[in-house]
C-alpha cells in the first residue's frame, strides 16, 4: 500500500503565490516561507466583509478504527472546488511531539492531504515554537518575580502556570525546579505540558487580532497570592513581550491541498482542556476570501463541535451554515461491540448496535442545535453494500442524508455528491439554538451540556470543585463559557462505555479558569497534557536523505 507521505510526495506543489492568487491574495499580502508555504498579512484584510458559508466537520465518538475528519474535510474542500465553488479549508496545525510517537499524521490522508505534509508536520512556520517561547517567558517571569522579592506575594504552592515544550516527553511531566544554591531560584513543584495544551495556544486561537491577543494574555491567571487572590500575567507586565514573540504566529498559514486548492492551517489547541479548533483569525479570513469555508472540530461532536458552537461561534459571531458528521462503518461496528481485529467482515448486528452513537450525535447537531446536517460515511474498502445501506436507512429515519465519501482513495472526485448536499444544506435556513446562556450559573452550564449533549442524567460535583465554582463566580469569571475536559472515547466520562450510553452522571472533579483564552475548564477525570512515547516510537522509522528528502513519516 502506498503511504500518505508517498502520495503526498508524488504531487509537486504549485508556487504558493499562485495558490494565494486563486482567492485574491496578492504578493504584498503574503509573507512567503520557502516556495510552498506562506503567512498572510492579516491587517491588510480588515476592510473586507465576510461572504462565505461556514461548514463544520465533526464526527462520531472516536475509536481506534479511525474516523477521518481531517481527511474528509480536505476532500470535501477539493470536491467543492471541483463543482465550481470557491472553497477554503481551515484546519489545525500539527504539533511536532506526537509525530514521533504513534503513527498517524494531522495533514489528512491518502488523496486528501495538505502539502508539503513533511513541513506541516515538522516545525512548519514555527508557530508552535513561538507559542512555547511565550509560555516559557511567562514561567520565567513568575519565578524571577518570586526570586527578586515576590512583591505580589505569589504563593509558591499555588502556581498554576506550567512550562511547555512541543515534545512527547513524560520525563518532564512533574518535577521539582529551582534546586541548588540560593542563586538558582526558589524550589517548587513544576511540570511541562506539551505546547498544544498551553493556554497560550487556546488564547491565540480565540484572539481576533494582535491587540486583542495582548489584552487576553494580560488576563491569564498564573496562580494565586497567599491571600488567595488571582495573580495575572498583566501584573507581571508580561503581555507586551509575550505578544511580541507571537506577532508572526498569529498570522494564518496558507498551503495547498493535493488538488492545489488553498488551505489555511493555523493553530492547534487540545479538544478537551481547550476548544480544539483552528484559529478564529484563520476562519474569519477564510470567510472573507472564500464562498465556502470547511473547518474541523476535534474529537467527536460531543467535545469539538459543542466547543465550536458554544465557545468559538459566539466569538466569531457566526454559527455554521451546515454540519458534516463523519462516521465510518468500521468505527460504528466497534461501538457495537466488535474489537479491531473483527472489522473486516460484514456484521450487520454489530453495526446496528453501534449506530445509536451516530444517531445521538446527529440528533444533537440537528435537533438540539438546529443546524442543517449531513452524515459523511468515510469509505473503507471493507464496507459492504448492506452495511452502507443500513447506515443510510437509519439516518433517513431522522430526516438526514448519509452520503458515502471516498476522498482517501479518490480525493475531491470521491465526494462530489457530498459537496452538492453541503451546498444545498448551507442555503437552507438554520435555526440555531445555543444550549446555555453565558449568564447561567457555572453549574447549570455544565449540567446543560451533560444532559442535552452527552445524554447524562445529571452531574455530580466534588467538594473542591464546588468551592472553585463559588470562588470563580465571586471573582467575576462566572459568565465565561465552559470547556469540559472529558474522555473523547465515550459520551460519558467512562472511556469504556461505547455506543450511546444511558443512565449515567458526569462527575465534575476540578474547575479552573483560563481567563486569557476566556473559558472555564471543567475536568471530569484526569487529562494527559504531556504525552509520552510508545514502546516503538514512530521516530525510529523517520529518516532523511542527503538532499533533505524526508522518509518514513506516516
Ligand atoms: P481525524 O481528523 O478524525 O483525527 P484523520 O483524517 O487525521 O482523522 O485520519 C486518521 C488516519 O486515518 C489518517 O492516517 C488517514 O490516512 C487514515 N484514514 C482516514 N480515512 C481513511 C480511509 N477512508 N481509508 C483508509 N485510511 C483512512
Ligand atoms: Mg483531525
Amino acid at each position: 500500500m502506498v503511504s500518505d507521505i508517498e502520495v503526498s510526495q508524488s504531487v509537486q506543489p504549485e508556487k504558493i503565490q499562485d495558490i494565494a492568487a486563486k482567492i485574491g491574495i496578492s504578493q504584498e499580502q503574503l509573507e512567503v516561507y520557502g516556495t510552498d508555504k506562506a503567512k498572510i498579512a492579516l491587517h491588510k484584510f480588515d476592510h473586507l466583509p465576510r461572504k462565505g458559508k461556514l461548514i463544520l466537520v465533526t464526527a462520531i465518538t472516536p475509536t481506534p478504527a479511525g474516523e477521518g475528519k481531517t481527511t474528509v474535510g480536505i476532500g470535501l474542500d477539493d470536491a467543492l472546488n471541483l463543482i465550481g465553488k470557491k472553497s477554503i479549508v481551515a484546519i489545525r496545525e500539527p504539533s511536532v511531539g506526537p509525530v514521533f510517537g504513534i503513527k498517524g499524521g494531522a495533514a489528512g490522508g491518502g488523496h486528501s492531504q495538505v502539502i508539503p505534509m513533511e513541513d506541516i508536520n515538522l516545525h512548519f512556520t514555527g508557530d508552535l515554537h513561538a507559542i512555547g517561547i511565550a509560555n516559557n517567558l511567562l514561567a520565567a517571569l513568575i519565578d524571577n518575580h518570586i526570586y527578586q522579592g515576590n512583591e505580589l506575594d505569589i504563593d509558591v504552592k499555588n502556581i498554576t502556570w506550567k512550562r511547555s515544550l512541543d515534545m512527547n516527553d513524560r520525563q518532564l511531566r512533574l518535577f521539582v525546579g529551582g534546586l541548588g544554591n540560593h542563586a538558582s531560584g526558589i524550589p517548587h513543584e513544576d511540570g511541562f505540558d506539551i505546547t498544544a495544551a498551553s493556554e497560550i495556544m487556546a488564547t491565540l486561537c480565540l484572539a481576533t487580532d494582535l491587540l486583542d491577543l495582548k489584552e487576553r494574555l494580560a488576563k491569564i491567571v498564573i496562580g494565586y497570592s497567599r491571600k488567595g487572590e488571582p495573580v495575572t500575567a498583566g501584573q507581571l507586565k508580561a503581555e507586551g513581550a509575550m505578544a511580541a514573540v507571537l506577532k508572526d504566529a498569529i498570522k494564518p498559514n496558507i498551503v495547498q491541498t493535493l488538488a492545489h486548492n488553498p488551505a489555511f492551517v493555523h493553530g492547534g489547541p487540545f479538544a478537551n482542556i481547550a476548544h480544539g479548533c483552528s484559529s478564529l483569525i484563520g476562519t474569519d479570513l477564510a470567510l472573507k476570501l472564500g464562498d465556502y469555508v470547511v473547518t474541523e472540530a476535534g474529537f467527536g461532536a460531543d467535545l469539538g463541535a459543542e466547543k465550536f458552537l458554544d465557545i468559538v461561534a459566539p466569538r466569531l459571531g457566526k454559527t455554521p451554515d451546515a454540519v458534516v458528521l463523519v462516521a465510518t462503518v468500521r468505527a460504528l461496528k466497534m461501538h457495537g461491540g466488535l474489537n479491531k481485529k473483527e472489522l473486516n467482515e460484514e456484521n450487520l448486528d454489530a453495526l446496528k448496535n453501534g449506530l445509536p452513537n451516530l444517531l445521538r450525535h446527529v440528533h444533537n447537531m440537528h435537533e438540539v442545535y438546529g443546524l442543517p446536517t449531513v452524515v459523511a460515511i468515510n469509505k473503507y474498502p471493507t464496507d459492504t453494500q448492506a452495511e452502507l445501506d443500513l447506515v443510510r436507512e437509519e439516518c433517513q429515519r431522522l430526516g438526514i442524508n448519509a452520503i458515502e465519501a471516498d476522498v482517501w482513495g479518490q480525493g475531491g472526485a470521491g465526494a462530489t455528491e457530498l459537496a452538492q448536499e453541503v451546498v444545498k444544506l448551507a442555503d437552507m435556513p438554520a435555526d440555531f439554538t445555543a444550549i446555555y446562556d453565558k449568564e447561567d450559573p457555572i453549574q447549570d452550564k455544565i449540567e446543560k451540556v451533560a444532559t442535552k449533549i452527552y445524554g447524562a442524567d445529571g452531574i455530580t460535583v466534588a467538594g473542591p470543585a464546588k468551592k472553585s465554582i463559588k470562588k470563580l463566580e465571586h471573582l467575576g469569571y462566572g459568565n465565561l463559557p465552559i470547556c469540559i475536559a472529558k474522555t473523547q472515547y465515550s459520551f460519558s466520562a467512562n472511556k469504556n462505555s461505547l455506543g450511546a450510553p444511558k443512565g449515567f452522571k458526569v462527575p465534575v472533579k476540578e474547575i479552573k479558569v483560563n481567563a486569557g483564552a476566556g473559558f472555564i475548564v471543567v475536568s471530569t477525570g484526569s487529562v494527559m497534557t504531556m504525552p509520552g512515547l510508545p514502546k516503538a516510537p514512530a521516530a525510529e522509522k523517520i529518516d532523511v536523505t542527503a538532499d533533505g528528502k524526508i522518509t518514513g513519516l506516516f
